[in-house]
């Protein structure tokens, strides 16, 4: 209750952000931190009204741009838990941009991604999450894009912190909230949401019970990877991923081999690969956990070094560094 709002929650019945939402209220008292240092930055769309809804501050912000925004607060405020809450269509068409540099950066702050693949705001027009042939209001004939995979293009702009939940598996949601919010620099988290309204079943198969066991190959550190019966294995070991498979262990059958998941190998590659398994067109299968964690410094930490370090010299030390008449030596 304590990170509940005093708003009235306008989301569609049985719209999967509710379940986001009391995932996200449920976790926020593990962080141990006061209710006004959590920051909840959001963009434009039905995902985007998740500030109003928590007892934090926040702001709904500007179409695609609260990356950025959440990256000046980053800056300025290192007491605050940083979080953006953005959706397929904010994060990944109009604040593409944005996005890929805030990753590239590694700013500290958390980015929940709601994809639905279908802007339902405006009402269900095809997003850049929407599977090839769509057919929606604004592709009458079937869209002919081809779309984005969130987690693929997080690791091409080398995201240190990237991740895949489901919005109905509350554990599994909670607990990669867990590893977001203790991972310094940003964290990028996927969440499939389902849209009720205009985009029901999207993600079915990995929901159903009886097909869930063949589409979701779970990826947790330090375990096997269970390819179920996906005979892409060999695409993973044999392309970019051979740079970094620890482990491969023969079955006793000699049918298949494991690949044992390292989500703290540092070449984006690996973990690429992994997402590449994400079927593209209808969801029938997807890699879901945690596909790379790894350390870098933080932009806002360094920008903050920056400062502090430019505070110990004088006006005319600056000016000569400016100039390019002097040399400066940073310890
Ligand atoms: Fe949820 Fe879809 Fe309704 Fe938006 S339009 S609130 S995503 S069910």
């Amino acid at each position: 209750k304590e990170y509940v709002s005093d708003q009235e929650v306008r989301w569609c019945p049985g719209c999967g952000d509710y379940a986001v939402l009391a995932a996200f209220q449920g976790f926020l008292p593990e962080l141990g931190i006061k209710r006004e240092n959590v920051a909840m930055v959001s963009g434009i769309g039905c995902s985007s009204r998740f500030p109003y809804y928590l007892s934090t501050y926040g702001m709904h912000s500007i179409h695609g741009r609260a990356p950025a925004i959440a990256t000046g607060l980053a800056v300025a405020r290192p007491d605050l838990s940083v979080w953006v809450v953005t959706g397929d269509g904010d994060a990944l068409s109009i604040g593409g941009n944005h996005l890929i540099h805030t990753l590239r950066r590694n700013v500290n702050l958390k980015i929940l991604l709601f994809n639905n693949r279908i802007y339902g705001l405006t009402k269900g027009q095809y997003s850049p999450t929407s599977e090839p042939g769509k057919v929606t209001k604004s592709t009458p004939m079937g869209s002919v894009d081809t779309p984005f995979n969130p987690v693929s293009l997080a690791l091409g702009a080398e995201a240190t912190f990237v991740a895949r939940t489901v919005d109905s598996d509350r554990k599994h949601l909670t607990e990669v909230l867990r590893q977001a919010a203790a991972h310094r620099g940003t964290a990028f988290v996927e969440i499939y949401q389902n849209c009720p309204i205009f985009n029901d079943n999207a993600f079915d198969a990995i929901k159903d019970p009886e097909t869930r066991e063949d589409a979701i190959i779970p990826l947790v550190h330090g375990e096997p990877i269970r390819f179920g019966t996906d005979k892409r294995l060999g695409v993973v070991r044999e392309g970019f991923a051979s740079l970094a498979v620890k482990e491969i262990a023969s079955l006793p059958n000699g049918e298949a081999d494991l690949v044992v998941h390292d989500a703290h190998t540092e070449d984006p590659a690996y973990a690429f690969a992994l997402s590449r398994l994400t079927d593209g067109g209808v969801l029938h299968q997807a890699p879901i956990g945690v596909f790379r964690s790894v350390d870098k410094p933080a932009y806002d930490d360094l920008v903050r070094e920056q400062i502090e370090t430019a505070r110990g010299h004088g006006s005319a030390d600056l000016q000569s560094l400016i100039n390019g008449s002097d040399t400066w030596t940073i310890d």
